[in-house]
Parts: C-alpha cells; structure tokens; sequence
C-alpha cells in the first residue's frame, strides 16, 4: 500500500462554489457517480472518487479542477461542501504536522478511492447498467477550429447590450422560446457552433448570494448572427415550471426573455471546447435534438449553409432529428422549413400532437435506421445529441440497436464515436 494512504493522507478533489455554473456535465461525466449536487452546490464524495480525471476536461470553466492534501480523518464531508461560498485554503504545514501529516506528505497523497474497497465493488456494479455518458466524446472531431474558452471567467464577466429579442415559437406564455441576439461591440468575444455562453442574471438568491451564472447554447455560426459584426444568438425558453411540474419562474431565462433592445447583460465564457463541428469536406453531422437543444443545431447548419451559398462547401450530409411537444413549440419551425431538401434531410418528432400517435427522436431514428447504418459505418460521420437529459439514453440506445442490426460490433463502433470525437452529448 502506498506509504501515503498508510498515514492518512489524501489529496481530496474539490469543485470551485465561485467559479462553477452548476452545468451539470461533471456529474454527468463521472463513471463512478462520485460527484452530486444540491441547489447551492457542487461536490465531490471523496470517499468515491478516485482521481481518474475524466470530469477534469469537459468541465467549461475549470472550477473542478482543486486538490486539497488532507489527512483522511479531516476530509471535507459532502455535507460540509455544501455550504461553502468559497473553497477553503490549503491548510497549512503546521496544520498538517499536527495532524501527524509531514508537509510534503501531498506529493505522495493517494486519490480518495484508493482507500475505500467498498465503494470501489459498488461501482462495479454501476457500470453492468448501460451508461449513455460513457460514450460521449470529450474530443472535438480532428477538423474541428480551435475554440477559445474562458476569455471571460464567471469571476470577471464582460458586458454585451441586446441588438435582438423575438419570440421564435408559436406556443403560449408557458412554452415561449425566444432568440436573443448579443452584441460585443469592439470586446473579442469568438466563438465557434457548439459552444456556449454564460448569463450572469441581476440581484441576489434567497440566501443573498449573487445568482450564478446560467449557460446558453449559442445558436449563431462562428461569423456571428449578423455576419461580419461581434454578434452571438441564443436560443433560451423560458422556464415556468420545475422539473416536477410545479409553478416557479427561473430566474434567468425570465430575464433573459424579458430583455429589450438596449439593454446590456453581463456574460461570462464562452464555454466549451469539444462538442464542435468538423470542417473536412466529406464529415457527415447527423444532429439530434429536442427543444432549445436545437440552439447549437442551428448554429452548425447555419455556417454550412453560408458556406455553400459562398461556393465553399460541398460535400458531407446534414441529417436532423428535432422533437418538441407541438409543431408550435418547436424553436425556428418556419426557417427550417424553408431549407433545400438536398441541403439538409429533416426528421420531426413530435410528441403531444392532438389525434396523431405520440413520437420521439429515436422513434424516427429506427424508421431510419439504413440512412443511419450507412452513417455510422462511415468514419467521416459525426453524431451530436443536444436537449432534455431524458432523451440522451433513448437516443444512444436507438443508435446501438441501429449499429447492431447492420451487423456492426457497438463496442467497436461506441468506442471509436468517442475515442474519434464523433459522438457527442450535451443535455441538461
Ligand atoms: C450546457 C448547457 C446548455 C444549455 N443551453 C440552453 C439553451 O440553449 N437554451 C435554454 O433555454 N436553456 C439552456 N440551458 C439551461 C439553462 O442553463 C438554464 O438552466 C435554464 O434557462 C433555467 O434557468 P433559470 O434561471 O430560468 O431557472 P432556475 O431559476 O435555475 O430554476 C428554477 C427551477 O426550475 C428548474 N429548472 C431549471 N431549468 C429547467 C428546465 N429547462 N425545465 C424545467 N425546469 C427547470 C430548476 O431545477 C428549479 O427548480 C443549458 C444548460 C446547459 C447545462
Ligand atoms: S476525478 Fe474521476 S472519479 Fe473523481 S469526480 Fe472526476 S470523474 Fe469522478
Ligand atoms: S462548471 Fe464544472 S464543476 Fe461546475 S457543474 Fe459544470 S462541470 Fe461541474
């Protein structure tokens, strides 16, 4: 056993209260579900974790990536993590020493798990059950451009003034989505499809923290909504229910809705760096989405679009999924609408339509199953999933029952979507 463990030393993984935007994608990320969360915070359970660093990339602002040497009897519990605002100090050489820990002690300390044997056979047993995260990439596709993250960090935001709001649905009050455009002005602000910003809402939470920053697809291709100005879309639907159903208005996607045109925003990002788009001529982008997932969708159809109009792209396919309730809920309905047949092949889902029998993205993906099969056995072929976290495991399993019905190994297939950066998942 290492000399470390022995005297009860770990080097304990702790998340940043200040700087994380309580996205989601660590917890989702972790294979080993050590990593939880409550209305306040994010945290880490070291008595899980076992350092394996697969949360450390995706992560879109590096708020997760803190070590702490600690003596294992002094570990942060989950409950004390909680309450934190902000992370506490390294403890000092004279704390360590008294408590029987050497200073340099951390440069040996083990990650949390390496002590805990129970927890590491729980785990084990997770991963018999199909895990849909465990085969989105956190790669970006080789072609990718390079992404700029965190020009602007969640301490340090920058300020953009509304040059756009619209409803972008047909739907009520309940479901209005609207699509927001930004403008930086002469602040460098780039950003690529795929990518996403933060909005620092105004004021204070219950507790009289400032509210943390929300996160928001862009839906604007790298040259902007307009092209040639420092503008970004978003595509945000205003939430006025919780997830349980009851009545709340959140409070940033009300605001955000609720900008007008001169108003300024402050914006923290932009955030991401693997869920991008190929660039090589022959890649294929098969997009699945639901709701405001379709943001990023939007963003990446977009830019091809532009490209072609300019003579500058031919080639790959663009294949899209898009479920939403109604046809009057469904975000851009009428410009897609309105796209060339041969440019883009639309698939939609919808799932509350009156008299029709309800359907799902991945119902639509095993009708077509052999335009998939042909896709997937293509190694220029990428798969982006963005929307409701319920539809991801749907969607990856309709993709797997597709793989092994044209007689391809998923193993083989999952494995090389997320080794390649072909597979990518974002829901929340
Ligand atoms: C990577 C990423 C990309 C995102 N992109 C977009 C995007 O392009 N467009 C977009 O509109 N949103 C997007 N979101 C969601 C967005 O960040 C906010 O979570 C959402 O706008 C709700 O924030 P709020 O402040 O209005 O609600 P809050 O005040 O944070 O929450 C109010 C209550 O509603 C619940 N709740 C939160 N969100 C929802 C929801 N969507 N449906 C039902 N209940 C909810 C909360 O649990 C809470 O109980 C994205 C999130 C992530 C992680
Ligand atoms: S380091 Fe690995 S085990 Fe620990 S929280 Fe991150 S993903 Fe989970
Ligand atoms: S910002 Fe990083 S630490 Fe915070 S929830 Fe997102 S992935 Fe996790």
């Amino acid at each position: 056993m290492d000399m470390a463990v022995e005297a009860g030393v770990i080097k304990q993984h702790l998340i940043d209260p200040e700087i994380c935007i309580r996205c989601n994608t660590c917890e989702a990320t972790c294979p080993v579900n050590a990593i939880t969360h409550d209305d306040n915070n994010y945290v880490v359970r070291a008595d899980i974790c076992n350092g394996c660093m697969a949360c450390i990339s995706p992560c879109p602002t590096g708020s997760i990536d803190n070590w702490r040497t600690m003596p294992l009897v002094r570990a942060y519990t989950i409950e004390e993590q909680l309450t934190w605002e902000e992370l506490p100090a390294e403890l000092t050489p004279e704390e360590l020493e008294a408590a029987g820990v050497s200073a340099d002690a951390g440069d040996e300390a083990a990650a949390p798990a390496a002590t805990a044997p129970m927890q590491v056979a729980t785990v084990e047993s997770v991963e018999t059950i199909f895990n849909s995260a465990q085969y989105g990439a956190t790669v970006p596709p080789w072609s990718a451009a390079h992404a700029y993250t965190n020009l602007f960090p969640p301490k340090m935001p920058t300020t953009a003034t509304v040059v756009g709001n619209f409803n972008c649905t047909e739907a009520g009050f309940d479901s209005e989505t609207h699509h927001i455009v930004l403008d930086f002005g002469v602040v460098p602000f780039p950003v690529l499809e795929g990518q996403s910003i933060g909005i620092v809402p105004p004021g204070v939470d219950a507790i009289g923290k400032r509210h943390h920053a929300r996160q928001y697809s862009v839906a604007s291709p790298r040259n902007g909504e307009r092209p040639g100005y420092n503008n970004v879309s978003l595509t945000v639907k205003r939430v006025t229910e919780d997830h349980q159903g009851d009545p709340v208005l959140g409070v940033c996607s009300n605001y955000v809705c609720d900008l007008k045109v001169g108003d300024t925003v402050q914006v923290v990002g932009p955030f991401g760096a693997s869920f991008l788009m190929p660039n090589h001529p022959k890649s294929h982008i098969v997009m699945i989405c639901t709701g405001t997932g379709s943001a990023p969708m939007r963003a990446m159809t977009e830019w091809r679009r532009r490209l072609r109009k300019s003579g500058k792209f031919e080639g790959g396919k663009l294949m899209l999924f898009f479920g939403a309730r109604t046809q009057q809920e469904l975000p851009y309905f009428g410009p897609l609408q309105s796209l060339p047949k041969d440019f883009i092949d639309i698939n939609l889902a919808f799932s509350r339509t009156p008299g029709s029998p309800k359907r799902y993205v991945q119902d639509l993906m095993r009708e077509r199953a052999a335009d998939l099969a042909a896709l997937l056995k293509d190694g220029s072929s990428h798969f982006y999933v963005c929307g409701l976290k319920s539809m991801e495991e749907g969607v990856v399993l309709a993709l797997r029952d597709v793989a092994t019905e044209a007689g391809l190994d998923w193993d083989t297939v999952g494995a090389s979507l997320k080794r390649e950066g072909r597979l990518h998942l974002e829901t929340y």
